[in-house]
């Protein structure tokens, strides 16, 4: 199979990569070893995005290769890395690239006010506190995503008792069928509950109510700890203001639209090529 390597550019160009995450990462190896002048800047101290998260994590360590590769690449194919680097409009327009790649990935939303006032986690808090969360965890899932089923796991392989309530009439939704075969068969095994039509209620840091979506009844269950899964938002806000000063702007990964490593790899890779 060719690679990046195979399908050199016959037009150099100054490419500009901001973010140094997944997407980020892959778009500028990938468009360095085809030949382009690329710079990428991170406004984090490491490169890696919200993957770096999972080093806490021994169930996802493959991802953590990943990172490995790509920063090898990174290095090999002579991309210029600037840390701690927050683009801005100004700073963007001072260089003035050819290419602009956007790679700035997703943020958590702000946690809601919950009625009872209890403490809330959100999914990165919850592995990097997990020590903090006690011996029964309740996880409220609002996404249906593999971010909320990794850290499902990890609570559990630290021995917690784990439930997972999600609104709909389904438990991770988001992953493919086929994934579910082995997901399944992993959270029996690992003693994850699953409540699926519960709707959070309340919690007051010690008792959670859910309603039963389907007949309207509320149950509660105690807990040490909640932690409730939301949708990220888009780090996209650089994308207009680029575009109206007429720079060529490309994006990848969960700026366009949060989902998960898999899509910000290919999209980074995909637009590499493009250019
Ligand atoms: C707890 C958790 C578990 C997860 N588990 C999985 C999993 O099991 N499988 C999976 O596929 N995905 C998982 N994900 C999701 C996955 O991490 C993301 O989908 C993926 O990291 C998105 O990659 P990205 O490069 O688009 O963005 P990000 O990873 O968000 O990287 C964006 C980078 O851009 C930088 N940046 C932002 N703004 C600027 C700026 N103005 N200037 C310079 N730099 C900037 C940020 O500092 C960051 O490093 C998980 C996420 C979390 C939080």
């Amino acid at each position: 199979m060719a690679g990046a390597g195979d399908a050199r550019t016959a037009q150099p160009r100054d490419v500009l990569v901001i973010g140094g995450g997944p997407a980020g990462l892959e778009a500028a190896w990938t468009a360095a070893a085809r030949g382009h002048r690329v710079q990428l800047w991170e406004a984090g101290q490491a490169l890696g995005g919200q993957l770096n998260v999972l080093r806490d994590v021994p169930s996802r360590a493959r991802y953590l290769k990943l990172l490995d590769h790509q920063q090898a690449q990174v290095l090999r194919h002579g991309v210029t890395v600037h840390l701690q680097r927050r683009a801005d409009v100004a700073s963007v327009l001072a260089v003035r690239p050819d290419v602009v790649v956007l790679a700035t990935g997703s943020s958590p939303q702000a946690a809601p006010a919950v009625p009872g006032g209890g403490p809330v986690y959100d999914v990165t808090l919850a592995v990097r506190e997990a020590d903090r969360l006690g011996d029964t965890v309740a996880v409220v899932d609002l996404t249906g995503e593999w971010a909320t089923l990794s850290v499902v796991e990890h609570l559990a392989d630290l021995g917690k008792r784990v439930t997972v309530y999600s609104p709909v009439a389904a438990v991770f939704w988001r992953t493919t069928i086929y994934s579910t075969l082995a997901t399944t068969r992993r959270l029996r095994e690992k003693g994850v509950r699953l409540a699926p039509l519960r709707r959070l209620q309340a919690w007051d840091g010690r008792v959670l109510t859910v309603e039963d979506v389907s007949c309207g009844e509320l149950h509660r269950h105690e807990a040490d700890a909640l932690v409730l899964a939301q949708y990220h938002m888009a780090n996209d806000s650089l994308r207009a203001p680029l575009q109206a000063a007429g720079l060529q702007v490309r994006e990848a990964g969960d700026c366009l639209a949060p989902r998960t490593a898999m899509e910000a790899v290919y999209e980074g890779a995909r637009l590499a090529y493009d250019i």
